[in-house]
């Protein structure tokens, strides 16, 4: 058995470092402090046994759990990022144990009223009579994604402790700067050497996924011309009003917040403007391949139509890739995303398949080569004050990474 104690003791170990990334950085890592955390986990990887403990110039951590069997076995791989997320602090996390969950309110923090409720947050229901880590309310957790990589050491450390479990070569990898959409940017995947991998960083216990968006940004660049407001009859151009045309020609109802599931979108995320030049920033976001192309289209045609309306450019508009559904690159492979499932089962886990709405590390290294879904690291609420997780879901992932190396080994 995994102790819950040891789980406990790793995790906040972790949390208790404050690895945020920044966006504005230009290095990798794109904050200095994210070393504190790489350094004592290349100690902590070479202290459990594991072999080839590697950290490059970016921060970049892989090891490798040699096979325990004659045959040939696929190699496999585990992979988390440590860096937390920019959209909350996590300086000074102060995680709170929650001891056989009530099913009642936790009050994160006392003297600013912060409380975590299942009023508010169902999913806690479903955790009642587990052990949960909380917040002090003023800061996030960081179990995104620092409770993959506490599930990834133990599991390389149990089946270091538990020869008997055969298994192949296994390799585990550690990023910085996921969470601002760098973590696949520096992995050296030859390197890496797997067959094929999985990222422990999806959220509640069961998750599986192997789709996510297309993804692809649009800057819209409106040209107006400002003549004095006076004397500007058949000569101002305002570049605001033909950026509302755009905004407006587009449908309303495929955006984020008209839309769910396979559903896809425009988002417009920034307007900045005057009378001689407007800029509109777009997210474009698609799982199906054909529709994501015909998004782009759409706008590129707008652009088209609103040029030739004017008789002149106005508008300029450069869309550019960002990601794709990894989804292509998994469905040759499907025994991979099979394997995992199967794992789940045999640990009486319901696994809960469904796509993302966003990318992960996952999609580029699928598309750099290494194809990798994602399993759940088991927390909720990520990237804010009501971040949590339950413990038993960590050692419930833990003894998933087990249980896909141990299938994995299996010979049929
Ligand atoms: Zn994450």
């Amino acid at each position: 058995m995994i102790s819950k104690d040891h789980i406990i003791k790793r995790f906040i170990s972790y949390v208790t470092i404050d690895t945020e990334s920044d966006p504005a950085s230009n290095s990798t890592p794109s904050t200095e402090k994210q070393w504190d955390l790489a350094n004592k986990l290349v100690d902590e990887l070479k202290s459990i046994g594991m072999q080839d403990v590697t950290i490059d110039e970016n921060a970049y951590i892989m090891a490798t759990l040699p096979s325990n069997v004659e045959h040939d076995v696929p190699t496999i791989g585990f992979i988390s990022h440590f860096d937390t997320s920019p959209d909350f602090t996590g300086a000074n996390v102060k995680p709170q144990i929650i001891e056989k969950y009530d099913g009642k309110d936790i009050v994160l923090n006392e003297a600013e009223n912060i409380v975590l409720s299942p009023d508010y947050f169902e999913d806690l229901l479903q955790y009642k009579g587990q052990t949960l880590i909380t917040t002090d309310g003023t800061t996030l957790l960081g179990a995104d994604d620092k409770a993959g990589i506490c599930e990834i050491v133990s599991a390389m450390e149990y089946l270091i402790q538990h020869p008997e479990i055969k298994h192949g070569t296994i390799k585990v990898g550690f990023t910085p700067d996921e969470e601002i959409g760098r973590g696949a940017h520096k992995f050296d995947v030859e390197k890496f050497g797997a067959d094929w991998a999985y990222t422990m960083d999806g959220s509640q216990i069961g998750e599986l996924e192997y789709e996510n968006f297309n993804a692809a940004g649009a800057v819209v660049t409106v040209k107006g011309k400002s003549v004095h407001p006076g004397y500007a009859k058949d000569k101002l151009v305002n570049s605001m009003y033909i950026a509302q045309e755009f905004i407006n020609s587009l449908p309303r109802i495929e955006t984020p917040e008209h839309t769910e599931d396979y559903q896809g979108f425009f988002h417009l995320h920034n307007i900045n403007g005057n009378v001689e030049e407007t800029t509109l920033k777009y997210i474009i976001r698609d799982h199906d391949k054909k529709h994501f192309d015909a998004r782009k289209e759409v706008m590129l045609k707008l652009t088209d139509e609103l040029n030739s309306q004017y008789g002149k450019e106005v508008i300029i508009t450069e869309i550019t890739d960002q990601y794709f559904n990894m989804k292509e690159k998994i469905e040759p492979v499907m025994h991979i995303v099979d394997i995992a499932e199967e794992a789940m089962k045999q640990l009486d886990i319901e696994p809960i398949i469904k796509p993302i709405r966003g990318g992960t590390d996952g999609s580029q290294l699928s598309y750099m080569g290494l194809p990798c879904p994602n399993i759940f690291a088991g927390g909720h609420n990520f990237h804010g004050r009501f971040e949590y997780v339950p413990v038993e879901s960590i050692i419930k992932a833990t003894q998933v990474i087990c249980k896909i190396a141990e299938l994995t080994a299996e010979e049929n």
